[in-house]
């Protein structure tokens, strides 16, 4: 049994097969799943999903690319629908510096604003971070985020980052890369970050693991990751199923 902490099934790349997509995952012994809403469109789709099905949750929160179009109004719906009984974290959120749509101190300030609201409401966040890991861990560190804690999600960072994490009450998820051929950095992480810090996600529709890399993502190959990371690490592909699922329940607080 696994559990994807990371897919957006609630994508425009599902619109046409999302109930297919979801029974393959099913099938394939992927029977959690954490729907990520990152805007207006996303997140209340992200719930309908959830509602739909009993063992799927949702995630509500603010892309960092985004950052521009966020309005408090937004803010307030957010905080609205983290009372809701499927919606089990906040975000995604965090700092993308690849993109240039929002500016710095604008991702900066929502990515904030967030921390703050999972603080009020009492729920993990879920951190996206590209090409901002120094800024991420500096306001995480201000905003005192410990107190929630919650997700590096699709860390790509250096496994000498994954100690700062786990300091502040993070869990480490492990997508995609972890199998890509020319990517040692997440092999490296994935030998050293404790088993019971440890989630594996897709982020589907991207990020496909080999030897679908470069195809549409989809929950039902969660299996690749976890596969790849019990080989790295030496366990049995159960074992690690059964351990990165029982950590998934624990951050989200699910009671299966
Ligand atoms: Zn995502």
């Amino acid at each position: 049994m696994l559990f994807d902490t990371h897919v957006h099934v609630n994508a425009r790349q599902f619109m046409e097969d999302r109930d297919e997509v979801i029974q393959r995952a099913f099938d394939a012994g992927v029977t959690y799943m954490v729907v990520v809403g990152f805007d207006r469109e996303t997140i209340p789709l992200a719930i309908d999903i959830a509602e739909q099905y009993e063992t799927i949750y949702a995630a509500v929160g603010w892309h960092p690319v985004d950052a521009i179009d966020m309005t408090d109004a937004d803010l307030a719906w957010i905080e609205e629908l983290a009372s809701h009984p499927k919606v089990v974290a906040i975000g995604e959120m965090g700092l993308d510096y690849h993109w240039d749509k929002s500016p710095k101190d604008v991702q900066k300030a929502v990515f904030r604003k967030q921390i703050q609201l999972a603080k009020k409401v009492n729920m993990p966040i879920i951190i996206h971070n590209r090409e901002a890991t120094e800024d991420i861990i500096t306001i995480l560190q201000e905003e005192d985020a410990a107190q929630v804690g919650g997700i590096m999600h699709c860390y790509n960072d250096s496994a000498a980052y994954v100690q700062t994490c786990l300091d502040m009450n993070f869990y480490i998820s492990l997508g995609g890369p972890v199998t890509f051929k020319n990517a040692p950095l997440p092999k490296e992480v994935a030998a050293v970050v404790p088993l019971d810090r440890l989630l594996v996600e897709t982020d589907a529709p991207f990020l496909a693991p080999h030897p679908n890399r470069g195809k549409r993502n989809e929950p039902a190959y969660v299996k690749l990751v976890a596969e790849k990371i019990a080989e790295i690490r030496d366990v049995s592909l159960e074992e690690l199923s059964e351990k990165t699922t029982e950590n998934a329940f624990s951050l989200f607080r699910i009671k299966p």
